[in-house]
């Protein structure tokens, strides 16, 4: 990614130090127009800091950024209405309805969209009318994206879109996020959760202790890693005593270590052996010639790929699997 007119965020060598403490140390950055992308790390690594230089609300110690192609430093009142920036747990707890306040906030933009589409555009139509402190918790996140939609955003910064929701306000905010999607605007996402960012976002980036450990798609990140799929049956079925020796070797510690008989032993669903492998065909083969060989079937056979939670913690627990790699070092693109 070397196009700059391309490019909705461009950071290269960013530094920020408060006193000692380096809170984001050498950052590279490239983020397409119209991308999604999800920006995870642990806490203390940098994403608010790095955010809110980007939003032009920090000042930086070095480095070269370009948000929309304006060094935010110098951001004009013009480049501010081509951003919408969500922050954390907005809440409006007014007298006024949504509809109102989503007039009112109209006046600072010098081409507002009207407050009946930004309305529909969130969802949130049917509750015109609702008193903001009436509105619940998904609703009033609803109405903070629309707060950011009023001026046509180009990019919008959300920050923790979703935290302390319950399981149906998540989906009620995650599907006004996709629709951002719809509008082509680019969206920078900095969320904990690895479900919301693997759903919702085209490319995730992790920084831990200042640094970007990963940069790239789900897959990408697991692969790089090295995340092995998890193979689990039912013991039933095949039990680990009729495994080969070179398949018994590979069990999960969890399931080789059987728990001592006990008299209601038969009460107990039986335990699902598992098996952690990069080379899942290899496995699988063996293991159905394994129960072939019993005079059994494995109809419980289930293979779950690395899911992002467990990319995630590898990258940002073992430096040595995180390493500096980009995705431009995983696609072959030129820097
Ligand atoms: P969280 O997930 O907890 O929000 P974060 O990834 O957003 O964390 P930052 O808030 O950017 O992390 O903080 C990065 C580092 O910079 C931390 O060590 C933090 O203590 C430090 N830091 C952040 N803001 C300031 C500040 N205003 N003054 C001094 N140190 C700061």
């Amino acid at each position: 990614m070397s196009e700059g007119a391309d490019l909705a965020i461009e950071v290269s060598g960013l530094y920020k130090r408060y006193g000692d403490n380096e809170a984001v140390a050498g950052v590279d950055l490239s983020v397409a127009i119209g991308e999604v992308v999800a920006f995870l790390g642990p806490n203390g690594a940098g994403k608010t800091t790095t955010v809110e230089i980007l939003e032009g609300l920090r000042t930086r110690t070095s480095g070269d950024v370009r948000v929309l192609g304006v060094d935010p430093a110098e951001a004009t009142s013009a480049w501010k209405e081509r951003i919408g920036v969500v922050l954390q747990g907005a809440k409006h707890e007014g007298d006024f309805t949504s509809s109102e306040i989503v007039t009112m906030w109209s006046a600072y933009y010098r081409s507002p969209r009207s407050t009946a589409e930004v309305l529909e555009l969130v969802g949130l139509s049917d509750a015109a009318g609702t008193r903001t402190r009436r509105l619940s918790g998904g609703q009033q996140q609803r109405l903070a994206v629309a707060l950011a939609l009023v001026g046509s955003p180009e990019l919008v910064f959300l920050d923790e879109p979703t935290t302390g929701f319950d399981p149906a306000a998540r989906r009620e905010a995650w599907q006004t996020i996709g629709g951002l999607r719809a509008l082509g605007v680019t969206v920078m996402l900095t969320t904990h959760y690895m479900d919301e960012a693997d759903l919702l976002a085209d490319r995730i980036v992790v920084i831990s202790r200042g640094r970007i450990v990963a940069d790239g798609t789900a897959a990408e990140l697991a692969a790089h890693a090295a995340m092995p799929s998890q193979i689990s049956w039912d013991a039933a079925e095949l039990s680990s005593d009729r495994l080969p020796r070179q398949l018994r070797d590979l069990l999960g510690a969890d399931e080789s270590s059987a728990p001592p008989a006990s008299p209601d032993a038969r009460a107990v669903p039986p335990a699902r052996p598992t098996i952690a492998t990069q080379d899942v065909d290899a496995v699988v083969r063996e293991l159905l010639a394994a129960a072939g060989g019993a005079g059994t079937r494995l109809d419980s056979l289930a293979v779950r790929p690395p899911t992002l939670e467990d990319t995630y913690l590898a990258l940002t627990r073992d430096e040595s699997k995180a390493g500096e790699f980009t995705r431009d070092e995983i696609t072959g693109d030129s820097p």
